[in-house]
């Protein structure tokens, strides 16, 4: 069978479909190819914190529809001791079958916006070095030829439409840590739906709170100790249980389903466009899931992407365009990818020393009055080498009234 379109989108989960999205209402006529059926899920949890994406994709209520808790709070456990505070917006924990099928429904609710499942794009079509088409098999084993002016690799971070125009990778740094996942019903809640990390022995534990009585519950451990939590199936939970308060709060909770996981995530950035191509999602930049940026940064991409492509349907040349939109994700990805490889890999047990000051401190209020009007410092020194960290902490502090003049309010 052979069809032509004006885009290609190989991959219709949360970068393809939300491409979809935007192509569909600037008129394009879109194919989205898929080798999975829908919904189903992918490997991946599901903090989502930019929900001002969704609202901008038009999926917002819809997305928040099962009932998904908004989080509005963060606390991170050292040892036995944590902080906590409020985020400057709510973040949602949608699992990945509902949130991509609702981006994939929006998309095809758009009359040029058509999806192949169950379709795998097996080679491309190309005229000397331009790519102009896909050819793929679906399930019943027809291979279908479809032409387009621009093929879009939506595909994930092992990308087929990436190998095989042999798009350059740059920012290459193996995989550090393995992860696990698993949901989880009746773990005791706390007053206020929180994010919780727990920052324990080198390993990080993420609680995501999902809908009310749901949690998805995350590990990040040591790459030596991925073998044994494959084999032994109560390694998960025995490592939950070690951390403040798990223990009694998991005493009713119920495993639903499997432990899944993976031995680790490259991070890398690729080269995301070329003649006839180009790259979205974690085909075009992967990195460690610890600081759970993937969906908002696949998210950003779509949105570059296609303001590239309205400003080439104005006239303005491609490699123009292609030069713009990668300078643009670059300079949006990159803080977000130091802070991550940062994270992980300064990541290692306290030492007995650092713990047990830090929980007396930690107990103590006289020390948190001398000490809070020199935070900001001692962050600022100590994270000489990252100052995307301060700059973030900073953003996120103007939304809480940080640099506005104190006296405003007084009569
Ligand atoms: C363990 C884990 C936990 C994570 N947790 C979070 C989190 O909490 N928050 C967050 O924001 N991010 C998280 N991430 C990252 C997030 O999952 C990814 O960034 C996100 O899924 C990228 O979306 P994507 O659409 O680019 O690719 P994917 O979700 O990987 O989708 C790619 C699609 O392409 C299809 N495909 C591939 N090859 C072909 C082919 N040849 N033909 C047809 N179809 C093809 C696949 O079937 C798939 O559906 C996590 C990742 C992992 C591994």
């Amino acid at each position: 069978m052979e069809q032509r379109v004006d885009i290609v989108i190989v991959g219709a989960r949360v970068a393809g479909a939300s491409l979809a999205i935007l192509l569909g209402q600037m008129g394009k006529r879109v194919l989205l190819i898929d080798k999975a059926s829908f919904p189903s899920d992918t490997l991946s949890t599901h903090h989502l914190s930019h929900v001002h994406y969704l609202e901008k994709l038009g999926v917002r209520e819809e997305v928040e529809s099962t009932g998904l808790r908004k989080i509005n709070r963060m606390r991170t456990y050292v040892g036995d001791s944590f902080v906590e505070g409020p985020r400057d917006f709510y973040t949602i924990i949608p699992k990945r079958s509902h949130l991509d099928d609702v981006l994939l429904t929006k998309a095809c609710s758009n009359e040029g916006v058509e999806l192949l499942e169950s379709c795998t794009v097996k080679d491309l079509i190309t005229d000397e070095q331009r790519v102009i088409g896909v050819e793929a098999v679906d399930k019943t084993g027809e291979t279908k030829r479809i032409h387009a002016s621009l093929v879009v690799g939506a595909d994930g971070r092992h990308s087929f439409i990436a190998e095989n125009v042999q798009a350059g990778k740059y920012g290459f740094h193996s995989p550090q840590r393995p992860v696990f996942y698993g949901y989880y019903h009746g773990i005791e809640p706390l007053t206020e739906p929180t994010t919780e990390i727990f920052l324990n022995e080198g390993r990080i534990g993420f609680l995501f709170p999902m809908e009310p009585g749901i949690d998805c519950l995350g590990l990040e451990v040591h790459s030596e100790e991925f073998k044994e939590m494959v084999k032994n199936s109560h390694k998960f939970k025995e490592i939950y249980q070690s951390f403040y308060g798990m223990e009694k709060r998991l005493q009713r909770a119920s495993l639903q389903g499997k432990i899944v996981g993976t031995p680790g995530v490259p991070n890398f950035f690729r080269e995301p466009a070329g003649e006839g191509w180009a790259l979205i999602g974690d085909a075009a930049h992967s990195k460690d899931p610890s600081t759970g940026l993937g969906i908002n940064d696949a998210f950003m991409q779509s949105f570059l992407l296609a303001e590239a492509i309205q400003k080439h349907d104005e006239g303005r040349s491609w490699d123009h365009v292609m030069a713009e939109f990668k300078q643009k994700r670059d300079e949006q990805l990159e803080p977000g990818y130091r802070l991550t490889l940062d994270y992980i890999q300064s990541m290692r047990p306290w030492s007995r020393d650092e713990k047990a000051l830090f929980q007396a401190m930690a107990a103590n209020p006289m020390v948190w009055n001398k000490i809070v009007p020199h935070l900001p410092d001692l962050l600022k020194e100590h994270s000489s080498s990252l100052p995307e960290l301060y700059g973030s902490v900073e953003w996120e502090a103007k939304n809480f009234g940080f640099g506005r003049n104190e006296n405003t309010f007084i009569e």
